[in-house]
């Protein structure tokens, strides 16, 4: 609710606003901005079933929930803090809503969540120079998708230096390949942004420009676009004993080349290499045909 462009709405605005809201966010949302965990009551616990919207609650549990809501929002006023909620905090929240046996999850739930520019749980908490200060380190990353990003803004983070190979024209992996028309996420938005770097979603499943965009902000603000050979695929590669490195052949426009590297990870992705059905008589088909992850935009569709 706050991980966006809203974070900034004033609590009096925020409470004229909840009769719209649903029941089982606003209350996580009020037990987070208030810490009153009294409010997780066992009452109010909802039926998270898909099919059963809003916690499945009657029209009178409903109205007591957002009135205690507006009461502990009126209560705290706009001194709420942007702040991440603690394990603790998660794991009451989760096993409210979701039951014990969603604990496990929380570690990995309360790292996702960022509400300030410098919350950045992920960030690794080591750093070369403190751990092998006086020794080079370079490490190769095949493929510019979210992954390879990611990992390569985790490196630079720890100070190690990264090359990271992609054969296309610019990062985002299948969210760059993929722009048949309607594409877009299956699961929340949220679920699709880097702990760390906030998304500003305008839909709930956003649409492939909106996914590119965000990845393509994301490499730009941290600096990663200076560490990426565009156009460069890598064809193989092999661990040379006397040199102590990798050795990876890369095509580029210019011929193959070789770069080397002390660590090399693979990023490539499952869903890169589009493959067509064998579908019986395609060699015969004289009309148009392509995958979805290489749709064919001249062809019209249209009838
Ligand atoms: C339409 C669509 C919807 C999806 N929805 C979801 C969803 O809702 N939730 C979900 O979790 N996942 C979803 N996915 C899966 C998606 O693939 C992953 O979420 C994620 O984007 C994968 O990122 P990646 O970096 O691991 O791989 P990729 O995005 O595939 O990136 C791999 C990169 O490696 C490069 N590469 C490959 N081989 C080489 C090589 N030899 N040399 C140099 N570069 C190379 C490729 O060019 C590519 O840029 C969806 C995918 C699509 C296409």
């Amino acid at each position: 609710m706050f991980d966006d462009d809203r974070s900034g709405l004033p609590v009096h605005e925020l409470v004229g606003r909840l009769d719209a809201a649903d029941p089982v966010a606003l209350l996580i949302c009020t037990v987070h901005l208030t810490g009153d965990l009294e409010l997780l009551r066992p009452r109010w616990r909802p039926e998270l079933v898909i099919g059963v919207p809003e916690g499945g609650y009657t029209a009178e549990v409903r109205a007591e929930i957002l009135r205690a809501c507006r009461a502990a929002l009126e209560r705290v006023g706009d001194g709420w803090e942007r702040r991440r909620p603690g394990y603790d905090m998660m794991r009451r929240i989760v096993e409210w809503a979701m039951g014990p046996s969603y604990a496990a999850y929380v570690p990995l739930l309360t790292d996702g969540l960022c509400f300030r520019p410098e919350d950045d749980p992920g960030r690794p908490r080591w750093h070369r120079s403190a751990v092998a200060a006086g020794r080079e380190l370079r490490v190769a990353v095949i493929g510019a998708g979210a992954s390879g990003l990611l990992l390569a803004h985790r490196l630079r983070q720890a100070g190690v230096a990264v090359t990271v190979l992609e054969r296309r024209q610019d990062v985002g992996g299948t969210w760059y390949a993929n722009d048949y028309p309607g594409c877009r996420v299956d699961l929340e938005s949220q679920v699709y942004r880097f702990s760390g770097y906030p998304g500003r979603w305008t839909d709930h499943y956003s649409t492939q420009p909106a996914v590119l965009d965000y990845l393509r902000a994301f490499a730009k603000d941290n600096g990663l676009y200076e560490d990426i050979r565009f156009g460069s695929e890598v064809l193989s590669s092999r661990w040379d004993t006397a040199r102590a490195q990798w050795v990876l052949q890369v095509r580029t426009a210019d011929g193959v080349h070789e770069v080397l590297a002390d660590v090399q990870v693979s990023a490539v992705g499952q869903l890169s290499r589009p493959r067509l059905p064998r579908v019986p008589g395609l060699g015969t088909f004289s009309g148009p045909f392509f995958h979805s992850a290489e749709w064919g935009h001249s062809v019209d569709l249209a009838g």
